[in-house]
């Protein structure tokens, strides 16, 4: 059987004061007719990027609102992960040939994740391409059948894509974080539009004292009392952490003493991290306002609240970005953020929030501007609270899996999710 993986209890009430009454009192409606279903998450790791941020929460909270909620990864190795993350470069636009072996090393590892799968479940989500081919290999298996996309398609390879519909068309369902991300081609009954979520209350972004939150930044070298900016993200081509290593230089031309954080993760399905962290290292030089740290170094979920809380900007300069928690994890925190306009981070910021940039002379510009302006800072902060509160929390996220949950048990299709802004079902009005 595919590996288990303990995710915390958690309770529904608890979080009512931050996400509203009603959103609570609508999960538990949904939830009624949907209670003593099992639910099983698949994705590939556990630990490292979005994915398994959001996870524990939503199998949390979908446990407490009735439903018997599983999650498992699967067992890749190397080789395997050097191909997945190789065809998530190709769908998020690099160029890339698949070649015979990619091919076989994929869909030999998805056929002992098919044998691997064991269990009577009426939901199964398959989260990403990695497990992607697992519903195409086990056709017998019951249940309705939907894959989960994280991933930014807005400019996917072609022969990538190609090579994976077949398995995504094999699903009842699919899941896009927006509408944009869907590929002409494909032929699906179903489809939902749901972007991510944080948990408000989780050890990475419940409320902390701001002067805990500098004394944390202060044990890994940063000084309180001068501005810092921050990226919080994997090592990877698309989040350019070279880029923002520029735009920091430059900002400090005209703000000497501004520090710079490059905080990361290693993912266990990321091979490709540790040589882009030497490079970044490399490109980083000595620079003693220049810290990078990863949870190697003991940055667990509370020293990222730390480290978000004491920065002035945070950035998230990506190329590409599926959706990008960070961001509404700064928003959340108030810290207003400049960010690369792509993929599903315009969603977040809306009209408040931050700026979004398309170059290293923009993301300087925009951190020069509200460097320069604490009131700035603070209003554009409050404003994508408040955006966060309502359009990117756990309980959003989680009723929207019960409305399609449900669609696709029922078949009114009224209740498939329609995204943020045009969707009846999110919590509260959309802004
Ligand atoms: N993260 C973390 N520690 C790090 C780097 C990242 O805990 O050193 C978390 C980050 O706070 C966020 C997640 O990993 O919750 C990254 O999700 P995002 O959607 O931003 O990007 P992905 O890695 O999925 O592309």
């Amino acid at each position: 059987m595919l590996e288990l993986v303990n995710t915390p209890p958690l309770l529904l009430a608890d979080y009512a004061p931050v996400a509203g009454e009603e959103a609570v009192a609508e999960i538990r409606r949904l939830a009624q007719p949907l209670r003593g279903a099992r639910v099983l998450h698949v994705n590939a790791t556990k630990f490292g990027g979005g994915v398994a941020e959001i996870l524990p929460t939503l199998c949390g909270l979908m446990r407490d609102a009735g439903l018997d909620t599983e999650w498992r990864i699967i067992p890749g190795d190397e080789a395997f992960y050097n191909v997945t993350k190789a065809l998530h470069n190709g769908l998020q636009g690099q160029p890339l040939s698949l070649d015979d072996r990619m091919r076989e090393t994929y869909r030999r590892a998805n056929e002992g994740f098919a044998q691997a799968f064991e269990g009577d479940y009426d939901f199964v989500v398959i989260h990403d391409p990695q497990p992607a081919a697992l519903r195409m290999l086990r056709p017998d298996a019951g249940g309705h059948w939907i894959w989960r996309c994280h991933i930014d398609l807005t400019a996917a390879n072609a022969e990538v894509w190609g090579f994976l519909r077949p398995a995504v068309e094999a699903y009842d369902a699919a899941i896009f974080t927006l509408p944009e991300y869907v590929q002409p081609d494909l032929q699906l009954d179903t489809l939902a539009y749901i972007p991510p979520s944080i948990d408000p209350i989780s050890p990475k972004n419940a409320a902390l004292d701001q002067s805990l939150a500098d004394s944390i930044a202060y044990r890994f070298g940063v000084d309180p009392a001068r501005p810092l900016l921050l990226q919080v993200s994997r090592f990877d081509p698309w989040k350019d952490p070279k880029g923002v290593i520029e735009v920091y230089r430059a900002v400090k031309r005209e703000v000497p003493d501004v520090q710079l954080a490059l905080v990361a993760s290693m993912a266990t399905d990321d091979p490709e991290g540790w040589q882009i962290y030497k490079d970044v290292l490399r490109f980083a030089g000595q620079d003693p306002d220049l810290s990078i740290v990863t949870n190697l170094d003991g940055v667990g979920a509370v020293e990222v609240n730390a480290f978000q809380r004491a920065s002035e900007v945070v950035l998230q300069k990506s190329l590409r970005e599926g959706f990008g928690l960070t961001v509404s994890e700064a928003l959340w925190k108030g810290v207003p953020v400049v960010a690369g306009n792509v993929g599903g981070i315009p969603m977040q910021l809306g009209d408040t929030g931050g700026r979004l940039v398309s170059s290293i002379d923009e993301a300087t510009a925009a951190c020069l501007e509200l460097l320069r302006d604490p009131e700035l800072r603070r209003s554009l902060g409050e404003g994508g609270r408040e955006r966060v509160r309502r359009h990117f929390l756990s309980t959003r996220n989680l009723r929207d899996y019960l409305a399609l949950f449900t669609a696709l048990r029922t078949g009114d299709r009224s209740l498939v999710p329609a995204g943020i802004e045009a969707s009846g079902t999110t919590a509260g009005a959309a802004a």
